[in-house]
């Protein structure tokens, strides 16, 4: 009861707080009592009014330092803590003895100096700042002083008492000084073990940290490609199957074929033409799986590259198709990025030959290569004026095998879309479509600009 009243809102005090907390209530605890003992001792003498007025400051001080403390206000508490103790000390010593005279007046010196000892812990305690400790200090040291001041005086007549007095003022005093160095030595060595040993912790727990979440973040990434690998696998064997299931069907009827006795030459010729085209069909559908696969293990190296230079290449191995489909091709300008360049050969060549073979068979194609810069990254983008495709298939689109078009209209394998896809997701770039049925593509995707201006290319029409 009495541990959750007092330490009640400080549950989350550190080791060095919780040492100060106990320091602080034992101290609150015997300076109270020593006050209510003086409080009801004070009524049988004449100036007991004085007493009173200094012990029941006192106790306010007390007990409104203990609410600023339980309001955390460690500082403000400490303030009106040492005040309080100033006042009872300045109140019951130094003016009370000003005025009256008593036998028991040697012993007052005694108690002034035991209370200005205690006050100045508590200021040792209390204040990390040193300039309190010296203010406060200065003050006490100033109050001891007036005090053997008035009581010498008073034991002027005394023999030897006079002497004996500036005797205990000069010890208390220097004494004072030497526990308040050594005690403010003590707290800043033990703060600053604590402050090492703390920064020690939050190091460590930052590391355990880091090394949790990459932990997470690797299980993540392999359960995420051990999912990917098994629906890989799945439709790779689905799409593998499609050419397969052809060759061996028409190698079948090649057979019986040949089993007739009249051989139908330009049937068999048919067939064997359709197996052509499945083992061509197979051919690519694995070259392309090899080329998807193997940019899951190379490790890229990334570098500054001249767009300027891929765009020329990629013309130029297109440039059969180009000139069969009477294309157009334009380069509105080009900027310098950090890639892999063998990579975006790959990114710009199967978006264009997309751009081609997806053209409308109504007008001239026309596709437009250009740039600009977004966000500290390069945004390029590859225009057609093509089929264009079905918002529902924005994204699909650079999924592996997705397809929207049959093999009878459009050769391909449905992995060009998604080897660029991953060719940008390695620059750590984006890749989207916008389009319109009928009308014409647009690809957009983002690299990481180049650090030096690399020559801008001049804009360029590539034409059949
Ligand atoms: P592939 O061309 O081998 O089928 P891709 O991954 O390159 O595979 O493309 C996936 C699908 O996206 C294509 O089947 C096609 O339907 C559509 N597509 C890709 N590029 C274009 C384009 N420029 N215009 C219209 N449709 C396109």
């Amino acid at each position: 009861m009495f541990k959750r009243f007092f330490l009640s809102g400080f549950d989350d005090a550190t080791y060095f707080e919780r040492q100060k907390i106990g320091y602080l209530f034992y101290i609150i605890l015997s300076a109270l009592s020593f006050v209510i003992f003086i409080f009801f001792g004070q009524l049988y003498f004449v100036d007991g009014l004085i007493y009173l007025l200094a012990d029941s400051l006192a106790i306010s001080g007390m007990l409104a330092s203990l609410v600023f403390f339980k309001l955390k206000k460690i500082e403000i508490s400490g303030h009106v803590m040492v005040c309080s103790i100033l006042a009872m000390i300045l109140l019951e010593g130094v003016v009370r003895d000003f005025y009256f005279t008593d036998p028991a007046i040697r012993y007052r010196l005694y108690i002034t100096m035991v209370s200005c000892l205690g006050a100045y812990f508590l200021v040792v305690s209390f204040f990390r700042e040193k300039k309190f400790l010296y203010y406060y200090g200065a003050a006490f040291e100033v109050m001891l002083f007036i005090h053997a001041l008035i009581i010498a005086h008073q034991l002027k007549g005394v023999d030897g008492m006079a002497l004996m007095v500036w005797q205990h003022f000069v010890t208390v005093s220097a004494g004072m000084m030497i526990i308040a160095a050594i005690t403010t030595w003590l707290l800043s060595y033990m703060e600053a073990l604590f402050q090492q040993n703390q920064e020690y912790a939050a190091r460590f727990r930052l590391q355990n940290e880091e090394l949790e979440k990459m932990v997470q973040q690797r299980t993540h990434a392999l359960r995420t490609s051990n999912q990917h690998l098994s629906e890989f696998a799945y439709i790779v064997s689905h799409d593998l199957k499609e050419p397969l299931r052809t060759i061996s069907g028409f190698v079948t009827l090649i057979n019986r074929e040949m089993d007739n006795n009249d051989v139908d030459a330009e049937a068999l010729e048919e067939y064997i033409t359709y197996v052509k085209k499945g083992t061509r069909q197979m051919e690519h559908l694995i070259n392309d799986i090899l080329a998807y696969s193997k940019l899951n293990v190379i490790e890229q190296k990334l570098e500054e590259v001249d767009m300027h230079v891929v765009i020329t290449e990629v013309k130029s191995t297109l440039a059969k198709a180009i000139y069969e489909s009477d294309a157009q091709v334009y380069t509105s300008g080009s900027m310098g990025v950090v890639g892999e360049k063998q990579l975006l050969v790959q990114l710009f060549q199967n978006l264009v030959s997309n751009a081609i073979k997806y053209r409308h068979h109504g007008r001239m194609p026309q596709i437009t290569i250009g740039c600009a810069h977004q966000d500290g990254m390069v945004r390029y983008f590859v225009k057609d004026n093509g089929i264009g495709i079905p918002d529902k298939h924005f994204d699909t689109v650079f999924k592996a095998f997705k397809r929207l078009h049959s093999k009878i209209n459009y050769d391909g394998t449905g992995v060009g879309l998604a080897i660029c896809k991953k060719i940008v997701d390695i620059h750590g770039g984006e890749i989207w479509v916008e389009s319109e049925e009928g009308e014409g593509s647009i690809f957009w995707f983002t690299l990481p600009v180049a650090q030096q201006e690399l020559p801008a290319m001049e804009p360029v029409v590539h034409a059949a």
